[in-house]
């Protein structure tokens, strides 16, 4: 069997054709380097992304704080981990790239703000 990707390692975007037995790839074509063949391995034998998410505040200026992981997970693992992040919920004041929580669900990887949020206070009469 043969998929069709687009590899994303660099802006040229080549269209790749992977040859698979349907666990592992055989054949890449349509790559102008090596980049394309590897990328095309890892996409089909175990493809990865960087988990993009919010969890919950209370009392800070934002709702919802938004975060992401350090690092790619499997994509297998991106359902399976997205109730642990239904369970955080920030009360503290946080700066953009603040770990929030340091090996995110055994993967390796931290789960980081990509924002910063302070402390929200009631306005005053
Ligand atoms: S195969 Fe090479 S040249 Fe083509 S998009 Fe991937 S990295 Fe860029």
């Amino acid at each position: 069997m043969t998929r069709t990707l687009t590899c994303i390692e660099c802006p040229k975007g080549c269209r790749l054709t992977a040859e698979t037995d349907g666990t592992r790839v055989l054949n890449v074509t349509g790559n102008r380097c090596n980049l394309g063949s590897k990328y095309a391995a890892q996409e089909v034998e175990n493809p990865l992304r960087v988990l993009t998410a919010s969890v919950a505040t209370l009392g800070l200026d934002l709702k919802m704080l938004p975060v992401k992981t350090s690092g790619p997970i499997p994509k297998a693992k991106v359902l399976e981990v997205m109730p642990l992040l239904r369970q955080i919920c920030m009360t503290t004041p946080v700066k953009i790239g603040d770990v929030i929580q340091a090996d995110f669900a055994g993967l390796g990887v931290n789960l980081v703000a990509t924002r910063s949020a302070s402390h929200s206070y009631p306005a005053r009469d």
